[in-house]
């Protein structure tokens, strides 16, 4: 491998575009320098934020946890940090999951909050995937554990006090999103993927990427040099159904032919992004629930009611 573009030292990081060569600790410098980029330049946190944490156990969002920690030590933010997991109910899945979540949130001292589908809905998602099945309904767990699991996110944060939401989509997710969008010509969602994300509906709890600008293999490099890898990988059974499965793929692909692929994509979502103020997110109130929600009725009424779970009068 190359030598570090910096030090001479061995390198453990090259970006395939630009020709950068990294060493341990300039690539843990140059990770550190673009995510606090990415909270500045967006005003991501304030001083003494009360932030909740979105994690699932995964290397990235265990990842932003440990980074996210460790800022607030070392630049006196005065944070307070909450890890919030959602169990979805997937068996042989989410036990092995939680349980790091919950290793890491005790290493780190901070306070870790478990909601489950099964509590707040009634159901777990393994549940939930039988009952769409048996009314002949499309297979898609992915949707159902998506729009459930961003319902429960923002509820959950807010009723623990949170002031923002801090999830750790990388670069490669949000350019993953943009495109499964411009494929559904689905341009209110598009405006959305911003790097901070309000709205004016006061039950909408802020939200925050603070990895907006990261690679994933970056993100990555960060989870294995600071021992947040799993060292047995454990997918969501339901993940390789799922159309974005398909786009990070090809995505990949295209990327090996023509590195720097992501970046351009990336540039232009800011550039569709800057269009229009996105200060919108959520602003209407779902007339079944109370919760905040883009239409008349918000997406999970709307899966519950196809599932059978909740009667819609008119
Ligand atoms: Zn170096
Ligand atoms: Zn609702």
């Amino acid at each position: 491998m190359a030598n570090c573009s910096i030090c001479g030292r061995q390198a453990i990081y090259v970006a395939k575009s630009g020709g950068l060569a990294l060493c341990k600790k300039h690539f843990l410098e140059y990770f550190d320098r673009k995510v606090r980029k990415t909270i500045r330049k967006n005003k991501l946190f304030n001083k003494n934020d009360h932030i909740v944490v979105a994690v699932s156990g995964g290397k990235d969002s265990l990842s932003l946890l440990h980074y996210l920690v460790n800022l607030s030590k070392r630049a006196r933010m005065g944070w307070r940090i909450t890890a919030l997991t959602i169990d979805e109910g997937v068996s042989g899945y989410r036990n092995y999951t939680v349980k790091r979540v919950k290793e890491l949130s005790s290493t780190l001292g901070v306070e870790l909050k478990i909601a489950s589908f099964k509590d707040y809905f009634g159901y777990t998602l393994d549940e939930v995937v039988k009952i769409g099945k048996e009314r002949g309904l499309p297979y898609l767990p992915c949707t159902y554990c998506g729009v459930f699991r961003r319902y429960l996110l923002n509820k959950v944060a807010r009723e623990i006090d949170g002031m923002v939401l801090a999830t750790a989509h990388h670069l490669d997710d949000v350019v993953q999103t943009y495109l499964m969008n411009i494929f559904s010509n689905n341009w209110s969602s598009i405006h959305k993927l911003t790097p901070s994300l309000t709205s004016v509906h006061k039950l909408f709890v802020r939200r925050a990427k603070p990895f907006y600008e990261l690679l994933e293999k970056e993100t990555t490099l960060y989870a294995i040099l600071n021992g947040l890898y799993p060292s047995e990988r454990v997918e969501c059974p339901y993940a390789p159904l799922s159309f974005r499965w398909q786009v990070r793929k090809v995505l990949n692909y295209l990327e090996e032919l023509r590195p720097g692929l992501k970046y351009s994509t990336m540039r232009s979502l800011m550039e569709a992004t800057s269009l229009k103020n996105t200060a919108l997110g959520e602003a209407m109130t779902c007339r079944v629930c109370g919760e905040p929600s883009s239409r008349e009725i918000c997406k999970a009424c709307q899966l519950k009611a196809e599932l059978g779970l909740l009667e819609l009068r008119r």
